[in-house]
């Protein structure tokens, strides 16, 4: 069969750093050892609809993989374009939705003509199946079953070409780590971690390859500590790491142990989740981090070179102009080189958002603000507050990460 493999545009653009979809690659790179696949990225390739339906029909697509994202870290929501790509392609051929919106409102989405609704590999094969029965694809029993992802089938893609130095590596799914804001429990409610020859294998194509930059994907790389220092270690010793720069996003209860391996290890950027200077809004998150220990260990990463990103929520509840200071204090304490403050989001698929009264579930997501009833700030104070401090902090910080970059050079 033809498969197209379908990745809708963003809702709403935003400036985002290099990525791709991990679960389209997968799913693409799994189903084409028996189909021939075919990859369109509407994330960074322009759409036609004219032009889109003469491909469809060029190239004989049978069946079309469509993914319904949600408010990923990285990209963004794409159910508006996945709803009009949908409709169109029901004229002519058979569409199956996936994808974090459909695994976290587990209905069918849509017009879909099939809408798979968990997060499970198999029941993407168990959906194609049905279609060839002389072709059938086998389940997958384990994690390490999959196959490494073929980074080559995105190479079609002109944006992919352009950024041939960069590449993205998943190590580890899910995070057990109890945060009520965070939605990636809503699409993936357990921990499941590539053994630890898996990744050094993965590493060693993607080194030989030609890639440069690994932007690791995994939530939280360093959920199980002491998994997270054995592979790194394990990688400096079969010397992967060199010519290799790695990206990680951690939560704050690391060592100077880690941090010390990291480096070695060509980890470039380390984006932190801390979310608040406040210890009582700490609790009311769940979030499970040491706020007097966090300093130190962005201070320390800082001094060895390693390029610190710090992510924050303002909003909770109980967020006041001093808790919002307590915050800001934090972030010039721990002199972070990038700064991300966010408002707190109820998003769907949080725990958070399970909270909300039913009538303020309009929406997918609901913004915290006086507005909505849910803190004493208004949407555009917080914006505000969140621009003016930024605007000062980067000033403060500017002649500090000149420097570093004197010493460490640029990140990537
Ligand atoms: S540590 Fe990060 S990935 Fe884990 S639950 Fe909290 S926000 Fe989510």
């Amino acid at each position: 069969m033809n498969i197209l493999m379908i990745y809708p545009k963003p809702d709403k653009r935003k400036k985002s750093r290099f990525g791709f979809s991990y679960e389209m690659l997968t799913i693409a790179t799994v189903l084409s050892k028996y189909h021939r696949v075919h990859i369109k990225d509407f994330s960074c390739e322009s759409f036609d609809e004219g032009e889109f339906i003469e491909y469809v029909h060029r190239e004989n697509i049978d069946v079309a993989l469509v993914e319904c994202d949600s408010y990923a870290l990285k990209r963004s929501q794409n159910i508006l374009h996945a709803a009009r790509i949908i409709d169109i392609l029901n004229q002519y051929i058979t569409t199956i939705a996936y994808g974090n919106y459909c695994y976290i409102t587990k209905s069918n989405f849509d017009n879909a003509k099939h809408t798979i609704t968990e997060n499970e590999i198999n029941n993407v094969i168990d959906c194609i199946n049905q279609f060839e029965q002389n072709n059938q694809i086998p389940h997958i029993k384990a994690y390490d079953e999959l196959p490494y992802v073929n980074r080559d089938m995105l190479l079609k893609i002109p944006y992919y070409r352009e950024n041939a130095k960069n590449t993205l590596l998943q190590t580890s799914k899910g995070c057990e780590n109890t945060c009520i804001f965070c939605q990636r429990k809503g699409w993936q409610c357990c921990y499941v971690t590539h053994s630890d020859d898996y990744v050094l294998g993965e590493i060693s194509n993607i080194k030989s390859s030609g890639f440069q930059n690994v932007w690791i994907t995994d939530e939280n790389f360093t959920f199980n500590l002491s998994r997270a220092k054995r592979l790194v270690k394990k990688i400096i010793q079969a010397n992967l790491h060199d010519n290799l720069r790695f990206f990680i996003s951690s939560w704050a209860n690391v060592d100077e142990e880690f941090l010390d391996l990291a480096n070695q290890c060509n980890v470039r950027i380390i984006s932190f989740g801390i979310e608040s200077g406040d210890a009582e809004i700490l609790r009311f998150y769940r979030k499970n981090i040491n706020i007097d220990r966090v300093p130190h260990i962005i201070r320390y990463a800082n001094s060895i070179g390693i390029f610190t990103v710090g992510n924050f929520i303002i909003g909770a509840p109980m967020e006041t102009e001093v808790t919002i200071n307590e915050t800001f204090e934090l972030i010039k304490r721990c002199e972070l080189d990038q700064v991300n403050i966010k408002n707190l989001d109820y998003m769907i698929g949080s725990s958070l958002y399970e909270l909300l009264d039913d009538k303020l579930k309009t929406e997918d997501h609901i913004f915290a603000c006086f507005e909505n009833g849910l803190n004493d700030f208004k949407l555009n104070d917080i914006k505000r507050i969140k621009e003016t401090f930024l605007l000062e902090y980067y000033k403060s910080h500017r002649s500090t990460i000149e420097k570093k970059i004197q010493i460490h050079g640029t990140p990537f």
